[in-house]
């Protein structure tokens, strides 16, 4: 008989635009192989050195509304103006092969994904200030200035809803925040309902006869 493959864990990350979210889950997938990240579909128009299929899935309008139809979405938010969803098939799937899911997703998609999913672990990521955060979102160079203004007004929005998260990462040094969800992720693979079912044999020759 073929033993059941362990679910994997899904983590949900959100962070006001800017933060470094997005450099922080590529590094944690280069440390780690066990983690994927859910590639989005989004509406919005690409960006200089985005690759369709790699950064996001981009769609227009008419195609997003169509998949929403479907039911092809986990959730799906509009998040400054865009839609914005994750794949419903692609992270079951994944999930139930073991591999661990991350969801870069705004905190509208995290409340839904926390309805649908409660046992995934949710992660916020802030920034060490409110000035740091202009100064990343003009440095990264990506967005027009009306879209950095907007962004960063909605970022105020966004982290009205950091209590909600399980976990707070504050971003000031980048090494040390990356050493903070790594920590997270291996503290999530000690626990007792992950660890038991692995060590069922050696828990049971340690506690003797009943
Ligand atoms: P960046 O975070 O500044 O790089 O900007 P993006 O344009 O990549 O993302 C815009 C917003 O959409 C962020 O708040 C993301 O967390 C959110 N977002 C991205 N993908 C998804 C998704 O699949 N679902 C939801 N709900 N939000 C998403
Ligand atoms: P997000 O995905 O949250 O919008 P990004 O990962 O695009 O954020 O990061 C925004 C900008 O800030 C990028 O130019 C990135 O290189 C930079 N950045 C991220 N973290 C740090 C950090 N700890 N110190 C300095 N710059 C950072
Ligand atoms: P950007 O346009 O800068 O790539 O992303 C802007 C925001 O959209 C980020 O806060 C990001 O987390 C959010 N976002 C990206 N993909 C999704 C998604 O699939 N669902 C939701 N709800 N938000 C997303």
């Amino acid at each position: 008989m073929s033993q059941a493959v362990e679910q994997g864990t899904l983590y949900v990350i959100s962070a006001p635009s800017g933060a470094g979210k997005t450099s922080l889950v590529a590094e944690m997938l280069r440390s780690d192989e066990k983690l994927g990240v859910s590639v989005s579909h989004t509406t919005r128009s690409m960006r200089e050195g985005e690759q369709n299929g790699v950064n996001y899935h981009f769609v227009s309008r008419a195609v997003f509304e169509a998949m929403i139809g479907e039911g092809d979405f986990l959730e799906h938010a509009d998040v400054f103006g865009n839609y914005y969803g994750t794949s419903q098939a692609w992270v079951r799937e994944t999930l139930a092969t073991g591999q661990d899911v991350i969801l870069e997703i705004d905190w509208q998609g995290a409340a839904q994904v926390r309805r649908l999913i409660p046992e995934c672990v949710s992660i916020f990521i802030v920034p060490p200030s409110p000035e740091v955060l202009r100064e990343r979102l003009v440095g990264r160079g990506t967005d027009a200035p009306a879209v950095v203004e907007r962004r960063l007004a909605e970022a105020e929005e966004e982290c009205r809803h950091a209590v909600e998260f399980d976990f707070l990462v504050v971003n000031d040094d980048f090494e040390a925040a990356l050493g903070d969800l790594l920590a997270i992720v291996r503290a999530q693979r000690l626990r007792m309902e992950v660890q038991q079912p692995r060590h069922r044999a050696l828990l049971a020759g340690l506690s003797g006869p009943a």
